[in-house]
């Protein structure tokens, strides 16, 4: 298992460092976020021991499960997943530092209510779904400036960038203007100098196509059965609300 995850890694590593040195970039300007979820603790330590602490959940009960068996020192959390307004407050609980896919202003109503309630901040990436499938959460690109606008009145949440899930496709062709989608409303983003919003993260790309992503301007790829295997559940149970698996 340990071996499996190490080389995994590895090969990730060098398709990652590949796609900068192809584009221009360095290869620190790329974040690799490990994709988590039904992934137990310790198959994820294995992988924060091999220098990635940054991790991302999509559910708040896995987050809660595995917070202990991960520990807090050695790594940074995110949540990647759908927002549900009655589970925000037990995000704040598990050490989550950024929530990558705020969406809808409902959440951010709650989140800046309990953010006051504990006087803290955190930061946020604005969830963009450039993709246009409905199975797909986000805000749409022609409404994400407006969207962005408003979180920026919100003084809890730091807005920090953008996320997008691209298209599940094959075709090259068809995955690149998702990514070019990203980065055109990043840069329109930031031509408004909004207060309140830097707009330096671009969390874009996945197990097939981060080379795509990267070549497009990502800072984070999100990256789980590359790693970790094939996951047992759909991402179906993960990004549709409507369905669920007991
Ligand atoms: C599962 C997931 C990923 C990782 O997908 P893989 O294809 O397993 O690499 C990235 N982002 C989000 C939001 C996810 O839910």
């Amino acid at each position: 298992m340990k071996t499996r995850i190490k080389d995994n890694l590895a090969s990730i590593e060098k398709r990652i460092t590949a796609a900068c040195a192809h584009s221009g970039r360095s290869r620190d300007e790329v974040q690799l976020l490990l994709a988590t979820k039904t992934v137990d603790a310790d198959r994820i330590k294995i992988a924060i021991e091999e220098g990635y602490p940054l991790i991302g959940e999509n559910k708040v009960q896995e987050l809660r499960d595995k917070y202990e068996g991960i520990g807090t020192d050695n790594c940074t959390r995110h949540f990647i997943g759908h927002l549900q307004t009655n589970k925000i407050k037990d995000i704040l609980k598990y050490g989550v530092t950024c929530i990558e896919s705020i969406d809808r202003i409902s959440v951010v109503e709650k989140l800046q209510q309990l953010l006051e309630r504990d006087n803290r901040t955190i930061d946020v990436l604005i969830q963009v779904n450039t993709s246009d499938e409905d199975s797909k959460f986000g805000v749409a690109p022609e409404a994400a400036i407006e969207f962005i606008k408003e979180v920026a009145t919100y003084d809890r949440l730091h807005i920090k960038g953008l996320m997008t899930i691209g298209l599940f496709s094959a075709e090259e062709k068809l995955v690149r203007p998702c990514f070019k989608i990203l980065k055109k409303v990043q840069q329109e983003a930031i031509a408004l100098q909004l207060p309140n919003v830097e707009m330096k993260e671009l969390s874009m790309g996945m197990s097939h196509d981060l080379e795509i992503a990267i070549e497009e301007g990502a800072t984070i790829v999100r990256v789980g059965t590359a790693i970790f295997g094939e996951r047992i559940y759909p991402d179906s149970y993960y990004w549709d609300e409507q369905k669920s698996i007991k």
